[in-house]
């Protein structure tokens, strides 16, 4: 299937129109960086107000540094130029005429400027999909939410049906194979949920869901059940109240962890509404949010949802990045927000069969996380039990494989913990490569990263020394 070479132009030029798909009447859009392809996030916006205008409450400087990653680049040219990290050498990538991005004058005849943001199933007969899949993978499209913002579609290379970010979000017929042994509630949130919107699994941290939507629905989504089901239950601080009541009453609760969907769907004032809430309660150390906005909307990451943020609490962001195609110019733009913000930057990765299931593109995800955004991975997650996801599936073993091609080939700032969350509701297990080969007593013999094969004999003293 081939898009025609106008296609990819005719996508770019229409990639700076708003997406309107936060809840509340507070839009922080009017404060948005604009940082797309089509339209560098440190050029000013003139229908926005100045950058500066925002930066009232000695915040950090708001968002539009100059580009940190490429050199300054002129407008043509920086709508192509979207990857920080090139597929494959960057002239290959970026071959196409400069001059093509920019929209043909109105009235011109052309491409016809179809509506590209995908918000409903409808929505994919307007994207350039072959009829014949359309067709095969409609049924699935009815399943499960489709949705995802135009500028995280703008990314997909329609001429690759195997392209990494399509197979995230386009639905595929695939995900109605359904295995017996998979699970509407596969991490058993439901089994801990002491009030409604909290799941409460571990000691000292809590999930707390804000609102069941989300900016984009993975294909892969672990909660795609609960999202779908709940669809209509958006953010009303009355729904939280009893988990809030159920959090101030558990002193040994030190952080609050806002999953959903998506908290930062919600507008800056309901926020900062929230976060007002829940750092009223006095054992609460830190707000942790668990958010895929930064990946396919990083434009919302502005100054504005900093000063929401900012508080009494230490606040860590987790971003959901899956491959490096993901980091573009804007991305950096928005870590480096956040990093400016003072808060503390984690990446989860899900294990994806056929986009990411490979040694490669997993070290240059995980390099280019730290070295291009600053985010540590944090969790690699082996897929879930979820119903329809046995074509992203892969095998455990492929996973400790993977882990072992990772370890010491690439910094340890840059190695992500592999897990699997047990079906039921026990929690996440830490899966390792092992490095011991052999032990007897206090002798080892370890495999090392390279499969050198090392004995090693633990110092441990005869008499040892008494405590004193
Ligand atoms: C994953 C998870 C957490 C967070 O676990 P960390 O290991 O602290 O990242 C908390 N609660 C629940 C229910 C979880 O599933």
């Amino acid at each position: 299937m081939l898009t025609p070479p106008g296609a990819r132009a005719s996508l770019r030029a229409i990639v700076a129109d708003r997406d309107d798909d936060a809840q509340g009447s507070d839009s922080w859009r009017t404060h948005a960086g604009r940082g797309s392809p089509a339209q560098p996030a440190a050029t000013p916006s003139p229908s926005s107000p100045p950058a500066a205008a925002d930066a009232t409450h000695a915040a950090p400087p708001p968002v539009a540094p100059p580009l940190p990653v490429s050199p300054p680049l002129s407008p043509p040219a920086a709508a192509q130029a979207t990857h920080v990290v090139p597929p494959s050498p960057p002239a290959a990538a970026d071959a196409t005429p400069p001059s093509l991005p920019v929209a043909p004058p109105s009235g011109a005849v052309s491409e016809p400027r179809k509506p590209l943001k995908l918000q409903h199933a409808a929505d994919l007969a307007a994207l350039p999909i072959a009829p014949a899949d359309l067709a095969r993978d409609a049924a699935a499209a009815a399943s499960f939410n489709v949705k995802a913002p135009r500028r995280y579609l703008d990314l997909i290379d329609w001429a690759d049906e195997r392209d990494p970010i399509r197979r995230q979000v386009i639905p595929s017929a695939d995900e109605l194979v359904v295995d017996p042994r998979e699970r509407e509630d596969p991490i058993g949130d439901a089994a801990h949920s002491p009030a409604p919107r909290l799941t409460h699994r571990y000691p000292d941290r809590v999930l707390l869901y804000p609102t069941y939507q989300c900016a984009v629905y993975c294909r892969h989504c672990f909660r795609k059940e609960s999202l779908a089901a709940d669809d209509a239950a958006g953010y009303a601080i009355e729904a939280l109240e009893p988990a809030l009541a159920y959090i101030a009453a558990h002193p040994e609760i030190r952080e609050v962890i806002l999953t959903g969907g998506d908290p930062l769907i919600l507008g800056n004032e309901r926020l900062e509404e929230l976060r007002r809430r829940i750092e009223a309660i006095a054992h609460v150390r830190l707000l942790r949010l668990h958010t895929r906005i930064p990946v396919v909307l990083p434009e919302r990451i502005n100054a504005g949802l900093v000063r929401a943020l900012k508080g009494r609490l230490m606040v860590c962001v987790v971003t959901h990045f899956n491959h490096a195609r993901e980091i573009t110019d804007t991305t950096v733009l928005a870590a480096r927000t956040l990093r400016e913000a003072g808060f503390m930057l984690l990446n989860q990765t899900v294990l994806l069969k056929g986009v990411n299931d490979d040694a490669e593109a997993l070290r240059t995800l995980f390099r280019e996380l730290v070295y291009a955004l600053g985010i540590r991975p944090y969790y690699l997650h082996h897929c879930d039990s979820t119903r329809g996801l046995s074509h992203f599936r892969t095998t455990i073993d492929r996973g400790l494989d993977l882990m072992t091609a990772l370890r010491g080939h690439i910094s340890g700032l840059c190695l992500p913990h592999y897990v699997l969350d047990l079906p039921g509701g026990d929690g996440k297990i830490p899966l390792g490569p092992s490095y011991v080969a052999a032990r007897s007593g206090f002798e080892w013999k370890f495999k090392t990263y390279d499969a050198k094969l090392r004995d090693y004999s633990e110092i441990v003293p005869e008499n040892p020394p008494r405590d004193r």
